[in-house]
C-alpha cells in the first residue's frame, strides 16, 4: 500500500514528497536489502565491505537522511520534529533493523554538539554532517556484559547505590582520560562504528563524586585509536540487518575534552538521551506496526478459504480492524511525544518511556496478529511476516526492557506528582 492515510491536517506540502522519496527509498532500497542481510547465515557477511548493509547506509547518507534533523546551515536536511517523525516511520516501515543502524550512527555528533567545544565539532561533528559515503558511523556504547538494566534506572535509588558500578573506568593522566574496560555485544553498529559515544565510570578521588552508575560520564571515542579492538558481529533472532557486537578498550587514551559529560550532570543527560532513544524507537516501530498491518491486509484479500477471500470472514476482519486501531494509537503517541520533547525546554522522560514501551509493545502484538493471518506461511521464511515477527520481539528488550523502563517511568511520575523534578 503505497499511501497510508495521514490525519494530521495541514501538513506541509515538502512534507509529503520528503514522505514519498523516503517511502520510495524505504521499499526499493532498504526492505529487499534486509531480507537479504536477514538471511545471511553468518553475521560477518552482513558487514563485508560491499555488502547491502553498506550499500544502503551509503545511499541513506546520500539522501541526507543521517543527518535528517540538523539544520540546513550546518548542513543537515533542517527537517522540523514532525519532518522527521514522518521520516523515521517511513524508514522503518522499510526495515526497522536498517533505520536503527542509521539513527545511531549520530550518537557521537550529537554528544560533541553538546560540548560547544570547537576542536569537537571540527573533528567529530563536521565530518559526520559532511560524510555522504558512509564513512563516519557512530553507536551509542552503553550497555556492559555486567550492566544492562543498571545502565538505565536513571532517576531511581538503585541508579545511585554505590554497590552497582559499571566497568568501562576512565583515569585521569595529565591531559588526558585513559580507558579500559568492555562494551557488551549488544552496543548496535558495535563492529562497524568508526567513533563511540562511550558511556563509562569516572575514577574520581573527590569525596563528592557521585556514586554508582549516577557517577559516570559519556566520552567521544575515535575508534582507531590504539588500544580498541572489536568482537565478532553478535549472531541473533531479529533485527539481523542490524550489526552489533563487543568493543574492547585497553588503556586508550583520550585528550581531556573528549570527556564531554562528567559525573555532575551523567545522569541528567543520561536521562536526555534515553528520552531522545525511546522516542525514536516508538516512531520506528510505529513504522514495523503499520508494516505488519499492510502485509496482513494486502494477503487477507488474496488468500482464499472456504470459497472467498480470508478478508470476508469476520474473526479476520476483527482482527484487521484491532491491527489498524494499533497502528493509529502507535502513530499518534509517538508523534505526539516525538514533536514535544524535541520542542520544549522541558523534554519528559516518562512520556518518552511511555511511547516506547506501548509502540514496541503494540507493534509486536500487531506483527503477532498479522503472523496468524498469514496461517501456517505466517512460520515460512518465503513471506515477510516471520521477519516482521521476530524484528518486533527484539524491541521489546532494546533500549531498555519495557519492565524496567516502566519502573523508571513510574518513579518520574511519582516524583513529578509530589513536585519533585525527579526521583
Ligand atoms: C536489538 C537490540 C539493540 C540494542 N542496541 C544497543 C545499543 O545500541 N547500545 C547498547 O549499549 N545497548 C544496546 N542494547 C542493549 C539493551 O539496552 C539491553 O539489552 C537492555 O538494556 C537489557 O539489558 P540486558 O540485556 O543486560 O538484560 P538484564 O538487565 O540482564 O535483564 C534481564 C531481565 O531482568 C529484568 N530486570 C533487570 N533489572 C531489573 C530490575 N531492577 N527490576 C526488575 N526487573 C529487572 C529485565 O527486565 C529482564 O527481563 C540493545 C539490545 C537489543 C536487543
Amino acid at each position: 500500500m503505497d499511501t497510508y492515510r495521514e490525519l494530521s491536517i495541514g501538513i506541509p506540502k515538502e512534507y509529503e514528497s520528503i514522505r514519498a522519496t523516503a517511502h520510495r527509498f524505504a521499499k526499493e532500497v532498504m526492505r529487499p536489502a534486509a531480507i537479504e542481510l536477514d538471511r545471511m547465515a553468518d553475521p560477518q557477511d552482513v558487514i563485508a565491505p560491499n555488502s547491502p548493509l553498506r550499500q544502503v547506509m551509503k545511499k541513506a547518507y546520500g539522501l541526507g537522511y543521517h543527518v535528517a534533523g540538523i539544520p540546513v546551515a550546518l548542513g543537515g536536511l533542517g527537517l522540523d520534529p514532525l519532518g522527521s517523525h514522518i521520516l523515521h516511520e517511513e524508514l522503518a516501515w522499510g526495515s526497522v533493523d536498517l533505520s536503527i543502524a542509521i539513527g545511531v550512527a549520530g550518537f557521537p555528533a550529537m554528544i560533541a554538539g553538546l560540548s560547544g567545544n570547537p576542536d569537537l565539532y571540527e573533528t567529530i561533528m563536521k565530518p559526520f554532517i559532511e560524510d555522504r559515503e558512509a564513512k563516519f558511523i557512530g553507536c551509542w556504547a552503553i550497555t556492559e556484559p555486567n550492566h544492562g538494566s543498571d545502565q538505565l534506572m536513571v532517576g531511581t535509588p538503585e541508579f545511585h547505590d554505590p554497590k552497582v558500578k559499571g566497568e568501562v573506568v576512565a583515569r585521569t593522566e595529565g591531559d588526558s582520560y585513559v580507558i579500559s574496560g568492555q562494551k557488551a555485544a549488544w552496543v548496535s553498529n558495535g563492529t562497524i562504528a568508526t567513533h563511540a559515544a562511550l558511556y563509562l565510570r569516572i575514577e574520581s578521588g573527590s569525596p563528592n563524586a557521585a556514586t554508582g552508575m549516577s557517577g559516570g560520564g559519556v566520552a567521544v571515542v575515535p575508534l582507531n585509536l590504539p588500544g580498541v579492538s572489536k568482537g565478532k558481529p553478535l549472531n541473533k533472532m531479529g533485527q539481523r540487518a542490524l550489526n552489533q557486537g563487543e568493543i574492547f578498550f585497553e588503556n586508550v587514551r583520550i585528550p581531556r575534552h573528549y570527556m564531554v559529560v562528567n559525573s555532575d550532570t551523567y545522569e541528567q543527560q543520561t536521562m536526555a538521551t534515553l528520552t531522545m532513544a525511546n522516542g525514536g524507537m516508538s516512531t520506528a516501530f510505529t513504522g514495523l506496526a503499520r508494516a505488519a498491518y499492510e502485509v496482513a491486509l494486502d494477503y487477507s484479500k488474496e488468500r482464499i478459504q472456504g470459497g472467498r477471500p480470508i478478508c470476508e470472514h469476520q474473526l479476520v476482519q476483527k482482527r484487521l480492524f484491532e491491527m489498524f486501531t494499533k497502528v493509529e494509537a502507535c502513530r499518534a503517541l509517538s508523534r505526539a511525544v516525538t514533536v514535544y520533547n524535541s520542542s520544549s525546554g522541558a523534554p519528559s522522560l516518562q512520556h518518552a518511556i511511555a511511547a516506547k514501551t506501548f509502540c514496541t509493545q503494540a507493534s509486536f502484538e500487531v506483527a503477532n496478529d498479522a503472523l496468524q493471518i498469514f496461517g501456517g506461511n505466517g512460520l515460512s521464511k518465503e513471506y515477510p511476516i516471520e521477519k516482521l515477527f521476530r524484528d518486533a520481539r527484539a524491541s521489546l528488550i532494546e533500549d531498555g526492557t519495557n519492565e524496567v523502563l516502566s519502573l523508571a517511568g513510574a518513579r518520574h511520575i511519582l516524583a513529578e506528582s509530589d513536585g519533585h523534578g525527579h526521583a
